[in-house]
């Protein structure tokens, strides 16, 4: 299937998820041609230059920063050029800006916080939760011959390997935005970005109280860990909210995440459960985190932390 990726870049580096919305359209079938909407888009084509993408094709226009209605013009511009039967976007908070508002606009198919997709018998199905994630779904698109997806990010391992796509510059004279990019105010908490840890210490309610939160930081500072929470710890403002993992927080990909009194719920998953190694500890041998863990220990937390506090 013709497949349009439509690359995200924040201050001069292409976003993680672009590779990832790359190896999901080339799961496709291809071909697998990949937009990127830039101030100077040879900036980013040796870094979307990988296997699987058939064509780059660089829009310049005026702010190298995202812009919804640049983009949308511009990738209005590019379907009606290059006629993608599916149009691949980032479930971000960027794509989500102006890829409903294209779609409606252009009346495609459209889903959203898609994570896992196919073709069948020439068709396009594609996997998303409802619900608050407490069931999945498939959804096919009848009467569609054009589709725009938004897809989950870490839901495909990134695209790698060096590529051979030739690079088309296309033009596009966007109309002036209603909404400019000004400048970037930096987060003024001082707290960590969970997203990027490798290392993450994750606690739940099972820790029973605020008081024993200072416990588990120490522990994590001691561990090398990064200290991140269910959602329960945030809602009782024990935590800041950029410490939250799971579906109304943050999605994480750690290579290991130690999980303390934590359940498992479906919304806690949804943030964690592509992470490379999973270690939980609960008092509950049915606790659904064990059904993601790689290794798991039916123990008291404070007595597994005691032991780890020995070690560090
Ligand atoms: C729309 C929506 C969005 C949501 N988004 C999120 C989200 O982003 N992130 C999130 O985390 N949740 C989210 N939730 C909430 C989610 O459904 C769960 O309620 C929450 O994840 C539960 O947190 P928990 O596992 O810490 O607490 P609990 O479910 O109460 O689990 C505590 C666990 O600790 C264990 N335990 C207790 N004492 C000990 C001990 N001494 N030693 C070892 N284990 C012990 C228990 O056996 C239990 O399994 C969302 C819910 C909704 C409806």
């Amino acid at each position: 299937m013709k497949t349009l990726v439509v690359a995200e870049h924040v201050r001069g580096e292409l976003r993680p998820i672009t590779l990832e919305l790359i190896a999901a359209a080339a799961s496709l079938g291809g071909p697998v041609e990949v937009a990127v909407i830039a101030a100077d888009p040879a900036a980013y084509t040796d870094a979307l230059n990988v296997e699987g993408v058939d064509e780059i094709l660089g829009v310049a226009v005026e702010s190298d920063e995202f812009e919804n209605d640049v983009y949308q013009q511009a990738v209005e511009k590019l379907i009606a050029e290059r006629d993608p039967q599916v149009v691949v976007l980032g479930f971000t908070v960027n794509s989500m800006g102006y890829g409903p508002a294209l779609a409606a606009k252009l009346g495609t198919g459209f889903a959203s916080d898609v994570f896992a997709l196919r073709e069948e018998g020439g068709e396009l199905v594609a996997e998303r939760s409802f619900y608050g994630a407490k069931v999945n779904g498939e959804i096919d698109f009848p009467g569609h011959d054009r589709v725009v997806l938004l897809l989950r990010a870490t839901a495909w391992p990134p695209a790698e390997g060096a590529g051979s796509a030739g690079v088309t510059e296309v033009s596009v004279e966007p109309t002036p935005s209603r909404a400019r990019h000004t400048g970037w105010v930096e987060v003024q908490t001082g707290d960590v970005d969970i997203t990027t840890a490798d290392f993450l210490l994750s606690v739940g309610r099972g820790i029973g109280d605020k008081e024993n939160l200072e416990q588990f930081e120490e522990l994590a500072q001691a561990m090398g860990a990064t200290l991140s929470c269910s959602r329960p710890l945030v809602d009782a403002g024990w935590m800041p909210s950029a410490r939250q993992v799971g579906q109304s927080g943050k999605t994480v990909k750690s290579k290991v995440y130690l999980v303390l009194g934590i359940s498992g719920a479906v919304q806690h998953l949804a943030g964690m459960k592509t992470c490379g190694t999973i270690i939980a500890v609960n008092t509950d041998p049915e606790a659904a985190i064990f059904n993601v863990a790689h290794y798991g220990a039916v123990a008291d937390l404070f007595e597994v932390a005691e032991e780890l506090e020995k070690l560090y």
